[in-house]
């Protein structure tokens, strides 16, 4: 670790977060060298990246992973959306609705990984058919649900109402319907 790095460390120790702008104010150097030192800093587990931001990496034993990083929710497999930066960054989201949210900020993520409601298994998100405006709150609200078949989305809409749309509809409806509540049900 060199120099630079510890006193990054030091500083993350007294708040929540900082900028990777103000950082490299703070240094004088360049924004692509606070952005080395934090890249060797992650990887080494200290810090985490996301959003532009810096923040220490909470104890081992809490579970940052765990929780959606739009809404702060904690995550269910079931309904886990993932988005990998072309930076290389890792946004863990609770639900299609955080996860299209958070895409929609992060357009020029190179990977999307949504998980298929009904069966669970991980799926391109660019790819599934999405179940939109039904009459159920499953997670977050407006809902969004992600299939990997669009026969089963399309059984799914039989039963619960709402229209199946591709990825760019359901960002699209995302758009236009921010979020009206956050964290429904509660249900642990
Ligand atoms: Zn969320
Ligand atoms: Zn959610």
């Amino acid at each position: 670790m060199n120099y630079r790095q510890k006193l990054i460390l030091e500083k993350l120790a007294a708040r929540d977060y900082m900028t990777i702008e103000a950082l490299a104010q703070e240094f004088g150097v360049s924004k692509m060298t606070i952005h080395r030192d934090l890249a060797a800093l992650q990887q080494a587990g200290f810090v985490l990246k996301q959003y532009g931001k810096v923040t220490a990496m909470p104890k081992r034993n809490s579970s940052w992973a765990d929780q959606c990083q739009m809404c702060g929710q904690k995550i269910k497999e079931q309904n886990a959306f993932t988005l990998v930066s072309a930076e290389g960054n890792l946004y863990r989201l609770c639900c299609p609705h955080c996860g299209l949210m958070a895409y929609r900020q992060h357009g020029d993520s190179w990977q999307t990984l949504a998980t298929d409601f009904l069966h669970g298994h991980v799926i391109t998100a660019f790819q599934a058919h999405y179940l939109i405006d039904l009459e159920l709150t499953i997670c977050c609200s407006p809902t969004v649900l992600a299939f990997d078949s669009r026969a089963e989305a399309l059984k799914f809409q039989k039963g619960f109402g709402g229209r199946v749309v591709d990825f760019y509809q359901a960002v699209e409806f995302i758009n236009q319907n921010p979020i009206r509540s956050q964290i429904h049900g509660g249900s642990q």
